[in-house]
């Protein structure tokens, strides 16, 4: 089936606001083996609206518009809709009862027909209801192609596009395929290097397809499997997740929407340990970080932001002599203020970062993006350096992932057997 779809609004092409209504769109379709083949975007110009429907409904099966169908005078869809079909606007009954009675529910006032804007379909569509918004849809048919016009707001058009627009189409195709996905999130590998070790993957389990996509500082792998039945799929899809699980080993550290914190998170549950921070030049990114996940007061104790050298040696006990010597920004100082806060907060896990952020402050043997990780234990303490690229945000951001990843690393290290 050829489907397309069509996204309008003045604020998608000036790129004020992203059009996130396409991909969820394709995203919904795909779920059920259904590809969208191409999709267009125009401004609220009755013009090339038309031209974008005459030029669309010839090539395709079905098409799936969204946004213009609102109350103001620049939402000029259904009107587009009916000159370029040749149908009159009209009065309706059915969607005229809609908007006020989901305005009344909700204290507001709607004017009667005609002056009801969002009451005016093209003759001889069928009506898309709207359980969110105001705005019913419509659909009629142009040059052959089953054309769905829906609001733009994106919950509306999800709901719509689900309930109303997605059995339509399934029950259309032919010959059903089943497609099913996952998605597994990598940290510590580029996207090159990553594409590189998933190489020839795809050719060992027909039916499957791969995609890598780099999610600053994280890579994401989505795994999509198509077969004529869900048994199939859902085998191709099992067999693909295994098989990039074991090239990418211990660089995966979650799969499916399981975010790192979230994965950092389940393992101190699991392990019953507690944790204590000291930051410096991440300013509590990674305390902030490690209490957005609920329920994470069950282990972590407390955190510091020490910037000074004065904060170092007073809240973390760290020497004042190995700050002279060594400088803020160095394995031994690290190293202290891990064992410092650990001391102090009496945990399990004490973890510290120091480094150079930048713009300013680099020097020949210590630049910008310098940084040392370090994390006491019970058994010890490990410490690290590390070279960051990119500016202030990045360098930071990738302190705060490299962190969470060493504690995941070392937490999941004790989960083994
Ligand atoms: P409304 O009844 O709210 O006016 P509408 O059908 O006229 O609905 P628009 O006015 O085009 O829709 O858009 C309503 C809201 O939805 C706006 O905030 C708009 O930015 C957003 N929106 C519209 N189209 C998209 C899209 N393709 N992706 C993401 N957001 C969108």
């Amino acid at each position: 089936m050829r489907i397309a779809t069509l996204s309008i609004g003045d604020e998608l092409i000036s790129g004020e606001v992203v059009d996130t209504n396409a991909g969820r769109i394709a995203t919904l379709l795909l779920e059920q083996g259904l590809r969208v083949r191409r999709h267009v975007t125009v401004g609220d110009d009755e013009a090339a609206i038309i031209d974008a429907l005459n030029d669309l409904a010839p090539k395709c099966d079905a098409l799936i518009v969204t946004g213009g169908l609102g109350p103001t005078v620049d939402d000029v869809t259904a009107l587009a809709a009916a000159h370029a079909t040749g149908r009159e606007l009209l009065v309706n009954e059915e969607a005229g009862k809609h908007v006020r009675a989901f305005l009344a529910a909700r204290g507001r006032f709607a004017g009667e027909p005609p002056s009801d804007k969002q009451a005016m379909i093209p003759a001889h569509s069928s009506l898309i209801p709207n359980p969110n918004g105001t705005a019913c849809g419509f659909r009629l048919s142009h040059h052959g192609c089953l054309v769905f016009f829906l609001p733009g707001v994106p919950a509306e058009m999800d709901a719509m596009v689900r309930e109303t627009v997605l059995p339509v189409l399934v029950e259309q195709v032919e010959e059903r395929r089943y497609v099913l996905c996952s998605f597994l999130n990598v940290f510590g590998l580029s996207e090159p290097e990553t594409d590189t070790l998933l190489h020839g993957v795809t050719d060992l389990c027909p039916g499957l397809q791969m995609s890598v996509c780099v999610t600053f500082p994280w890579v994401r792998v989505t795994l999509r499997a198509e077969a004529e039945t869900e048994g199939a799929a859902r085998a191709c899809l099992a067999e693909g997740t295994a098989l990039v699980g074991q090239r990418l080993g211990e660089y995966v550290f979650s799969e499916g929407e399981v975010s790192l914190d979230e994965a950092v998170a389940a393992l101190f549950r699991q392990q019953g340990l507690t944790l204590a921070l000291a930051e410096s030049c991440t300013g509590g990114l990674i305390a902030k970080r490690i209490t957005d996940v609920g329920g994470s007061s069950a282990y972590f104790l407390e955190g510091v932001v020490t910037y000074s050298n004065a904060a170092k040696e007073r809240l973390l006990g760290v020497p004042s002599a190995l700050l002279m010597e060594k400088g803020a920004v160095s394995a031994e100082v690290a190293a202290a203020m891990a064992s410092g806060v650990r001391s102090a907060a009496n945990s399990d896990l004490g973890l510290a970062v120091t480094g150079i952020a930048g713009p300013e402050g680099g020097t020949p043997d210590k630049p910008v993006g310098t940084v040392y990780i370090s994390l006491a234990g019970p058994g010890g303490c490990r410490t690290e350096r590390f070279l960051f690229g990119g500016g202030r945000g990045e360098i930071r951001t990738l302190t705060a992932w490299t962190a969470l990843d060493w504690l995941w690393r070392h937490l999941g290290d004790k989960a083994k057997p």
